[in-house]
């Protein structure tokens, strides 16, 4: 007689029998009901657990676990070089934290917060950086573009509606949102420029720059739950923008020319000599206030933004780093995929020297050289996973200029 495995159960005194493996193993209905419910629970008791970690995970306790030295080398694994930024970046967050734990302790001196502006040619790691940051903080963190806001009643959209993208990485949590982190990307593109003046935007670029302003400074926001333009019968969800870091970058093309007219100026003023030891090649190093201001930006914004920090232009050696060093390198990415086909890929020192020499010939920097990797790398990830023979590549420099020599630079997605 076939008796239940778990329960000792004829066959006989339940609805219906299971088999397992075996000619006697069996578990009856009720135990197949047991086994459920006790699953369901321990689901059940794990989410809760889940939802308790995820709450610890916003505790005010929490904000000052990360020290300016853990942010910097954090960022040292994603990042190469970018001293200044990294340092400059690290110590904002960490403030940025210490605001939030004075929050509300009547006998503490309030802290204004500390804006930050990162300027740099494009392509240098300002997104980068934000995006890291990102991946170490426990406060809601996004990354909005300043080039499609525009002034109400203008095609576009509203500058409230960077809020409506933290609220989203928020999960709507208005409190944990007012905590936030904003990257906001391309800021130059709002900067007021009286000789190119855009009719869809607004005709100084002063009108996105005032709304943004009362932003940075702190003040509760209408905000469209779902983004886009306002309109009068749509709710809106309110945010006070008293807490939330904005962090903003740009390229600011030209704006070296500002840098060494004001440096001139001082020369002049001063009486000084040292137009000798200033370096030509970098000027973004001598960034001031000033300089934004003479570029565009409303002096009330500038004032908003306490923190300025610049990126150094990737020379040829920085790029070789980017290749090879960061936690998430493209070479290292490229060898991965090889060896899940069992096949060894590296690259010899003169390849990649060649690589980066491309990526500078035709000017396509970091952002290009996952795609020249890539044109390296077609022909053999179409050839060797169908090649048992094969078990290792080594690209030297003359398999790399073969692959290079078929470029068209125009279809580099850079
Ligand atoms: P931008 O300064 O224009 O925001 P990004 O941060 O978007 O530039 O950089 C583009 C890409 O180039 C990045 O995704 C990254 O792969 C690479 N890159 C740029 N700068 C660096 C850097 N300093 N370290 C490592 N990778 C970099």
């Amino acid at each position: 007689m076939n008796t239940c495995s778990f329960c000792g159960r004829t066959e006989s005194k339940t609805r219906f029998f299971l088999k397992g493996f075996g000619d006697d193993s069996f578990i009856c209905t009720e135990c197949i009901a047991l086994a459920y419910h006790s699953y369901v629970e321990d689901m059940e008791k794990e989410l809760m657990a889940r939802t308790k970690r995820k709450k610890k995970e916003v505790s005010e306790d929490d904000f000052s676990l990360i020290k300016p030295l853990e942010i910097k080398n954090f960022l040292d694994q994603y990042v190469i070089g970018q001293d200044d930024a990294k340092r400059t970046l690290s110590v904002a967050v960490y403030n940025h934290f210490k605001r939030l734990q004075l929050k509300g302790d009547a006998n503490n001196v309030e802290i204004d917060k500390s804006n930050v502006i990162v300027v740099g040619p494009t392509g240098t790691g300002k997104t980068l950086l934000a995006q890291t940051i990102a991946k170490l903080l426990k406060v809601p963190f996004c990354i909005v573009d300043a080039t499609v806001l525009t002034q109400a009643g203008y095609v576009g959209e509203d500058v409230e509606t960077i809020l409506t993208r933290l609220l989203q990485v928020a999960d709507y949590d208005v409190k944990l949102a007012e905590r936030g982190i904003v990257f906001i990307d391309e800021i130059d593109k709002i900067a007021r420029k009286g000789d190119n003046p855009s009719i869809t935007r607004d005709v100084s670029g002063e009108g996105v720059q005032q709304a943004l302003l009362k932003l940075l400074e702190g003040t509760v926001v209408n905000v469209p739950p779902q983004g886009g333009r306002k309109h009068p019968e749509q709710n809106f969800i309110q945010v006070n923008t008293k807490n939330i870091l904005f962090i903003a970058g740009g390229a600011f093309d030209g704006i070296e020319r500002n840098i060494a007219g004001r440096l001139r100026t001082n020369v002049v003023g001063y009486n000084v000599k040292n137009e000798d030891v200033v370096d030509r090649s970098n000027m973004l190093q001598y960034i001031s206030h000033q300089d934004l201001k003479s570029f565009g930006l409303i002096p009330e914004i500038v004032g908003r933004m306490a923190v300025i920090t610049h990126l150094e232009p990737l020379d040829a050696d920085a790029l070789k780093r980017i290749l090879t060093e960061p936690k998430n390198a493209i070479i290292k990415q490229y060898t991965t995929l090889f060896a899940i086909d069992g096949v060894e890929l590296s690259f010899n020192d003169d390849a990649l020297n060649l690589i980066v020499d491309t990526a500078i010939d035709l000017k396509v920097g970091a952002r290009g050289l996952r795609s020249l990797v890539e044109v390296v790398l077609k022909d053999a990830m179409f050839e060797l996973p169908s090649n048992k023979d094969v078990k290792a590549l080594l690209v030297d420099k003359e398999y790399a200029k073969d692959k290079l020599a078929k470029i068209n630079a125009d279809k580099l997605i850079i």
